[in-house]
């Protein structure tokens, strides 16, 4: 029992809805109850080795300490050097600050740039924290229905409606999406990235899965478009790529007088990211043999297509084939109509009856459909959709 009241920020905000259902699925397991959790977003594959190397000579070499806050200038130009090989953008060191994660990235991007009341454009669907770090950070997060029958790509024409309607000073894009798994062609995120500028907006731009991408598709960064330089804040890092998830390390690249506000946040409320997991990022930064991400991806690859096959077998269920990332958006909706329940009542019960761990869409701002991710053993995979099968013919 305490006496100490709570702030209204602290009671806008609820538990991450990712981790608090991969955390019930843990808890069942931790009782000896068989789960299949197809719940998280995170890497099944161990951290790579050179990766791991790299954090454990630091400690060997005892480099323990503080680090600048914003990271070491040498992390901060390997980022940058990464940043204009991958992904054509042309950051210097200056230009990038070194967050523990992309999560941190994404609040400090926005605390340095909204106002209390800023409207935020989401499209929809979206990663369910982006609503509550929005919030954080003052701003009011207006929802972008979701367009499930354009593949979720909104036109160009829908955002700046959205814009215009809502008088929104940013929006928050993120491709390859998670929940969807969306990645629009270098046309598409053009003409989203003109009309957003021509509305005035600022953009952040989350590109954590960049590197995950099927089908000959490419990641096309917002920040490469016409005229747009100069308002992205780019967030990326190896967490998912490399399977750096536990490593809390990240990246925030961005106009200067903006990257260097955020920096200044991050150095009174947070200090540098962890020194040790510095020095294991450089290892992604500098890798030039690409053939160890090459063979996650073939191996997520094959399980995208296993699901896809699987999922569109079972009545009630559709899945329209992800392009990126590690995640199936399923579409329940008939399968919902059919039992009278929501996605989340869907995803309770096979978690409580079938003993598989989905999360529903609704916090995804898409409901009537249910995320599986597929980073999980091919096994897990198998029998998982095999209890989602059983449970609901
Ligand atoms: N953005 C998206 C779209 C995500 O799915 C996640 C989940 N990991 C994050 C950011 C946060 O990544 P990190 O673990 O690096 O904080
Ligand atoms: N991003 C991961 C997911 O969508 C989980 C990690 C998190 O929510 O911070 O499942």
């Amino acid at each position: 029992m305490t006496e100490i009241p709570l702030s209204a920020r602290a009671r806008a905000i609820t538990d991450s809805i990712t981790l608090a259902i991969t955390a019930r699925a843990q808890a069942m397991k931790a009782q000896g109850i068989d789960v299949v959790s197809l719940a998280a977003g995170e890497p099944d594959f161990p951290s790579p080795d050179e990766v791991r190397e790299a954090g454990i000579r630091a400690i060997r070499e005892g480099q323990t300490r503080y680090t600048s806050a914003t990271g070491m200038a040498d992390v901060r130009a390997a980022a940058a050097a990464w940043f204009r090989r991958h992904y054509g953008l042309p950051y210097e060191a200056g230009d990038v600050i070194v967050t523990a994660g992309a999560k941190p990235a994404l609040m400090l991007a926005l605390m340095a740039v909204c106002e209390d009341g800023d409207r935020v454009l989401l499209p929809a669907p979206f990663w369910a924290s982006y609503t509550d770090i929005v919030k954080l950070a003052g701003g009011e997060p207006v929802i972008v229905p979701a367009v499930p029958e354009q593949d979720f790509i909104h036109s160009g024409a829908q955002i700046a409606r959205a814009a215009r309607e809502s008088g929104a000073k940013g929006i928050v894009l993120n491709w390859p999406n998670n929940p969807s798994g969306a990645v629009p062609t270098r046309e598409q995120v053009e003409e989203i990235v003109a009309e957003a500028i021509a509305a005035g907006l600022w953009i952040l731009s989350d590109e954590i899965y960049a590197r995950l991408v099927y089908d000959g598709r490419e990641h096309y960064s917002p920040a490469r478009c016409k005229g747009a330089f100069g308002r992205v804040l780019v967030v990326n890092g190896g967490t998912k790529s490399h399977s750096m998830t536990g490593w809390r390390i990240g990246f925030l690249a961005g106009p200067r007088a903006v990257v260097d506000a955020a920096g200044r946040i991050l150095s009174q409320a947070m200090g540098n990211a962890c020194t040790i997991s510095q020095r294991a990022v450089l290892a992604v930064c500098n890798e030039t043999d690409d053939s160890a991400l090459r063979e996650r991806l073939r191996a997520y690859d094959e399980r995208r297509r296993f699901v896809v096959g699987a999922i569109n077998r079972i009545p009630g269920l559709r899945l329209a084939t992800p392009h990126g990332a590690f995640y199936a958006l399923i579409d329940a909706r008939e399968a919902c109509a059919r039992l009278r329940i929501d996605d989340v009542q869907l995803t309770e019960r096979l978690l409580a009856d079938a003993k598989v761990a989905l999360i529903p869409g609704g916090p995804f701002a898409i409901p009537g459909f249910i995320r599986l991710s597929y980073a999980a053993s091919m096994k897990e995979i198998e029998e998982g959709v095999r209890r989602i099968a059983a449970y609901l013919s």
